[in-house]
């Protein structure tokens, strides 16, 4: 097995397997030794790789056949969820927002996050997508040095930071927090894939079509602070947590920043890609 796939199936963790098309449950395939509950696996992340290393061909075989549509969010309750504004240079500038000199971070709550394929009930007319990059982290800390950072993360995975901009920018200056939480605003999976394994994991191709046109396409490299920068950042003011969330950004593309402005509609279908790490599928309702 190339890389740890860490998932959710009725509130169970979970190991999807090299086939992307079955999984296994972490509990019973770890004999017990491994819990079942999600947020208790993240805090044993070495163990959970180790465990999906000894998943064989035959396990494959054995494995419960995986329908996207049961898969939960893999993070259900992330003690810290944190976001990052303003971090590719091109959404910068169609925000019409200087390049920020310290990462500039807000957060999505917890009661926003919905699972990787969940229906998104829109409210009012200006409702935005945001593809994201999103660390998972294994190991908390303070004073976490860039060197290291790595080292905290457990996985990645793909996140939409869906956005209410008439929320966002009801006053002056605008706030982005509440805008950014309303109920299933927060997707994020399919799975996380264990970045220790993932060679690619500081330049990774990203995509988001909305009902099929492509919208938003980067590599992210294109980011202003990457990963280990921002976890160092973070760490310096809050101490981190296992199984806090970080969304890194959105790069250009965003609804709010097209000409003509392109928001959210009931019936359209967003499909967030990242490169290795799987698709999001969120319906408008
Ligand atoms: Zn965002």
């Amino acid at each position: 097995m190339a890389s740890a796939r860490f998932g959710c199936v009725d509130g169970r963790a979970v190991l999807i397997t090299d086939s992307l098309t079955s999984y296994v449950d972490i509990e019973k395939f770890s004999s017990g030794k491994l819990p079942s509950e999600p947020m208790a696996c993240l805090e044993r992340w070495s163990e959970v790789c180790k465990v999906a290393a000894s998943l064989s061909p035959t396990d494959d075989l054995n494995a419960i056949a995986l329908n996207a549509n049961k898969l939960e969010c893999p993070v259900p309750r992330p003690r810290q969820i944190f976001a990052i504004g303003i971090n590719y240079k091109a959404h910068a500038a169609e925000m019409n927002n200087p390049l920020p000199k310290e990462p500039l971070v807000f957060t999505k709550f917890q009661s926003s996050l919905n699972s990787p394929n969940g229906s998104l009930t829109l409210v009012g007319e200006k409702c935005d997508f945001e593809a994201e990059l999103v660390a998972v982290i294994a190991k908390g800390g303070r004073n976490i040095l860039a060197d290291e950072a790595w080292g905290h993360v457990a996985g990645l995975c793909v996140g939409q930071d869906v956005s209410d901009r008439a929320l966002q920018y009801a006053n002056t200056p605008p706030q982005f927090s509440l805008g950014k939480s309303r109920a299933g605003f927060t997707p994020i999976g399919p799975w996380i894939t264990d970045a220790a394994s993932l060679t690619t994991r500081a330049n990774l191709e990203m995509t988001c079509r909305v009902s099929g046109e492509i919208m938003q396409h980067t590599q992210t490299d294109d980011m202003i602070f990457e990963i280990p920068e921002i976890i160092s950042y973070l760490s310096t003011i809050c101490e981190l947590f296992s199984g806090d969330v970080i969304y890194t950004g959105t790069p250009s593309g965003v609804g709010a920043g097209r000409t003509p402005q392109r928001f959210l509609r009931s019936g359209d279908v967003i499909e967030t890609t990242i490169q290795d790490l799987g698709t999001l599928t969120n319906k408008c309702i």
